[in-house]
């Protein structure tokens, strides 16, 4: 299958499902990452253009560690609107990327720029195939099933799938490494409001893996729940 995980920021799918993906291409399925928005406030000191660049960077080393794909909209992060164009936009990233199965955020996330982008991605799989939506990738003669991970901190989520990512860890913890650009920004924003003082940020989400691994009976896992039954195009479960 192709897999495609649309997050909002760079970072965002490695965090969150990092090591899904990482087991999907360990399983030998096409794995592609993307992100609506370049990522260009997530800097305390650097200048937009910089900060962007270097975000985009970081996003595509921690794709390549697992010989996935990255593709960034270049959308201005936190001023993500939707528009004729960026449903457009969509439509012809899942087209390029011929998707089957698509991973993106929860709908009810802290980030508006994670929750447009959930939106846009529920509302668009029955677009795919459709060859008046005019775009310049062909349209798919498939309609890609969509699975929410979680939203931050798991916050008011109630999983119905749950992906074994016991053996994936650690090649998770070296993707999410890769946005070594994040640490500070973090440290420098947010202070201790969300629960990092000394460790890095990505730490919650590697204790949310393990709490995760608890409630499946083994040692980590991500978790999620299958977007609107009506874009399920088969019986059968498409996570690893
Ligand atoms: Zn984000």
């Amino acid at each position: 299958m192709n897999i495609l995980a649309i997050g909002a920021h760079p970072d965002d799918v490695e965090e969150y499902v990092g090591g899904t993906l990482a087991k999907y291409a360990k399983l030998g399925h096409k794995v592609f990452t993307a992100t609506a928005t370049n990522g260009n406030v997530g800097s305390a000191t650097l200048p937009k253009e910089e900060i962007a660049r270097i975000r985009k960077k970081e996003a595509a080393e921690a794709a390549a560690l697992i010989g996935a794909e990255y593709i960034c909209l270049d959308y201005n992060d936190e001023m993500f609107f939707e528009s004729e164009q960026v449903r457009l936009d969509f439509i012809n990233l899942v087209r390029y990327c011929q998707a089957d199965v698509i991973l993106t955020h929860y709908p009810y996330d802290y980030n508006p720029d994670h929750n447009l982008t959930s939106k846009i991605v529920t509302d668009i799989p029955v677009m795919i195939p459709v060859a008046k939506l005019v775009t310049p990738e062909k349209p798919c003669d498939k309609i890609p099933t969509v699975y929410y991970f979680e939203p931050v901190n798991g916050i008011g989520f109630v999983p119905t799938e749950y992906v074994d990512i016991t053996e994936e860890i650690e090649i998770k913890k070296a993707m999410c490494a890769k946005h070594e650009s994040q640490i500070q920004w973090m440290k420098d924003n947010y202070k201790d409001t969300i629960g990092q003082k000394d460790e890095s940020f990505f730490e919650a989400f590697f204790i949310n893996a393990r709490y995760r691994g608890i409630q499946c009976g083994v040692d980590y896992a991500e978790a999620f729940i299958a977007a609107d039954a009506a874009y399920r195009m088969h019986p059968y479960r498409l996570l690893p």
